[in-house]
């Protein structure tokens, strides 16, 4: 079995056949998606899609999203946090972090929003799933000073000593199709020789397609589409065994309990409903 530790599942991409998408998971063995929310707007869209379809879900207000956030929706995070304490498809506060590349965005609004949803984190004992983009050592910081349970570093791009230092703090480093890439030299580097333990894979979906899915920027704009799904997440994998050197039977086992011991509560969650993956 395979777990896709993060897919946004709820984006208007998959709107027309967001049934099929979840049933082509499955048949290609993508038993369990982890949902991430972006804004306090979409955690009752992420919510019912995780119980509809006995997948989980994390809650939190994304970087790229802070600007149009209400200060308020923190208090609100808190108060969904709390109401659904002892939801098994809750496993994660995220999408949350900082991105110093996209430009217009103000860093200390969202420095501020991360170090909230950090404490949060701490208060509710939910491991967190971090947005990095250009922020790897202002996210550190952030975690030495407010130590959470772990996570997920999801789409990891930063060097080789910042991803040391997330799993020093006992952090997973999420890899999807950007791997898939020859010329993603740094990431093809970074998945072939940190520790086996700091490894999980994700999609991203619809976003980060692999390198079967990449349409040029004519191609685009002549109407192609790249979207990502779950479902490529077997194939994406297939690069990590190449770098390592694994088996994908290894490579799935391996990448499973990474991410049940990342998110612990994907455990609960199999015992709750049921859902396969034993083997
Ligand atoms: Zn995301």
């Amino acid at each position: 079995m395979w777990i896709d530790s993060h897919c946004h599942l709820d984006a208007p991409e998959f709107e027309p056949d967001r049934e099929a998408v979840v049933a082509r998971a499955r048949a290609a063995g993508v038993t369990q998606l982890v949902l991430p929310a972006v804004a306090a707007s979409n955690f009752e869209t992420v919510r019912a899609l995780a119980h509809q379809h006995g997948l989980a879900y994390a809650l939190g207000i994304h970087p790229l999203y802070v600007m149009q956030a209400q200060d308020q929706d923190l208090a609100l995070l808190d108060d969904w946090l709390t109401q659904y304490r002892t939801d098994p498809h809750l496993v994660a506060v995220g999408e949350i972090g900082l991105d110093f590349f996209v430009p217009g965005l103000d860093a200390q609004r969202q420095q501020h929003f991360y170090i909230e949803q950090l404490k949060l984190a701490r208060r509710h004992g939910l491991p967190v799933i971090l947005h990095v983009r250009r922020s790897a050592d202002q996210l550190l910081a952030g975690l030495r000073r407010l130590a959470v349970p772990g996570g997920i570093a999801h789409a990891f791009n930063g060097s080789a000593q910042q991803a040391q230092a997330f799993v020093d703090l006992g952090f997973k480093l999420g890899f999807g199709g950007t791997l898939t890439f020859e010329r993603s030299l740094q990431i093809r580097r970074l998945a072939a020789g940190l520790p086996e333990a700091a490894l999980v894979l994700e999609t991203d979906a619809p976003d980060i397609p692999p390198h079967w899915l990449y349409k040029t920027a004519a191609e685009r704009a002549a109407g192609a589409s790249m979207r990502n799904e779950p479902a490529e997440l077997p194939r994406i994998a297939e690069s990590l065994a190449d770098l390592r050197g694994w088996t994908l039977a290894q490579t799935a086992a391996l990448c499973t309990a990474n991410t049940l011991a990342a998110l612990p509560g994907l455990q609960r969650l199999r015992g709750a409903t049921g859902v396969s993956g034993t083997g």
